[in-house]
């Protein structure tokens, strides 16, 4: 755990101040549910803070309490802009590395003059001048939960600021089922249902929303599955024009590589999605036990993430990618069939 600068931060934000919070590009529960919940705990300080995201988010987020009040700097750009000059601080939440908010965003954010603070669990952070960071925590949602904690507030915890925070828990940990869920994210997650946060509404909004164009995305991704037994691992594909017949929409393939995973005996699964847009296959890794998807996607594929979750890009055709993947399996054979005792 890293903690700095938290008694300056302190002093910093005795006054008003004009904040800006800012989460990673393709932003997820964690990231909104944070972002959210900071900027409303901090407005009911008496600060005014704007969160600004590099890029969409998926429509199964947008119910959450403030979403309306979000920019979007690719889109939005002028008053993303507007937001960041005005600010005296930006909050980084949910991201360890300026880049992660994607080259237009990270050009803007490297030429800003105050100072960063963040609040994020993924490895190896970047360092800025206030920084709260914690590897072993679940989610971003529950550091902001804590920090708020440790300024002695818990009490302005409300349901909406509730309602956020219990969301960004909820995805992170994959419903409370991950190794990161402790006892101290359920007796928090008790306390944000005490204070008005609707599980059973929360779960139905995020998870039961499926588009039927959804439904079908995810049926020709499974049919694309591919199995390896001897290196306890699969893989699911899915090019531009599968997306393409089923009218994808952002968000329509988060969790898809959980299925992957959900198969008996497989402990390392990933998602290639082609992205023509930007000219890549885009990676989703997901792992159980030792096996560390955060080393495999820096070591191979120009990404990161944590231990048994992680993404990267991979330049070229899926038949590249596809070959690329199956060459490296047999390096990891090993390692592949001791990380993980069922
Ligand atoms: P997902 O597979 O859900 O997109 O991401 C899983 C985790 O890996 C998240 O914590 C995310 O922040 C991280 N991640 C995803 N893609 C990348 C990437 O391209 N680079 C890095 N450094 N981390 C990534
Ligand atoms: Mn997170």
């Amino acid at each position: 755990m890293i903690l700095k600068g938290f008694e300056a931060l302190k002093t910093f934000l005795a006054k008003p101040r004009n904040i800006v919070i800012v989460g990673h590009r393709n932003p997820d529960g964690d990231a909104v549910g944070s972002t959210l919940a900071l900027k409303l705990y901090l407005d009911k300080k008496g600060h005014k803070a704007t969160v600004v995201m590099p890029n969409e988010y998926p429509d199964f987020l947008h119910w959450l309490p403030s979403s309306d009040t979000v920019y979007r700097f690719d889109w939005q750009n002028s008053q993303s802009q507007k937001a960041i000059n005005a600010s005296e601080i930006i909050f980084l939440l949910d991201f360890n590395a300026l880049h992660r908010v994607g080259s237009d965003m990270q050009n803007t954010l490297e030429k800003y003059p105050n100072d960063f603070a963040m609040i994020d669990h993924h490895q190896q952070p970047d360092d800025v001048k206030y920084m709260y960071s914690d590897t072993s925590i679940c989610s971003t949602c529950q550091m902001v939960y804590q920090f708020i904690e440790m300024n002695g507030d818990v009490d302005l915890i409300d349901k909406a600021i509730a309602t956020c925070l219990y969301t960004g828990i909820m995805t992170d940990t994959g419903s409370f089922r991950f190794r990161s869920t402790t006892s101290k994210t359920h007796r928090i997650i008790a306390d944000l249902i005490d204070k008005g946060a609707e599980n059973d509404k929360i779960h139905n909004n995020v998870y039961d929303a499926n588009s039927y164009g959804r439904l079908l995305l995810l049926g020709q991704a499974l049919s694309n599955l591919q199995i390896f037994p001897e290196f306890k691992t699969a893989f699911i594909t899915l090019s531009e024009a599968e997306k393409n017949k089923f009218d994808f929409q952002k968000g329509d393939t988060e969790g898809v590589v959980n299925y992957a995973l959900s198969l008996k005996g497989i402990i390392f699964a990933a998602i290639f999605i082609e992205d023509k847009e930007q000219d890549i296959i885009k990676i989703s890794f997901r792992s159980k036990g030792r096996f560390s998807v955060n080393q495999f996607a820096r070591n191979h594929f120009n990404g990161g993430g944590h231990d048994n979750a992680a993404g990267g890009r991979f330049d070229g055709t899926m038949e590249g990618m596809i070959t690329s993947f199956k060459k490296l399996l047999p390096n990891y054979k090993e390692e592949l069939n001791s990380s993980y005792e069922a």
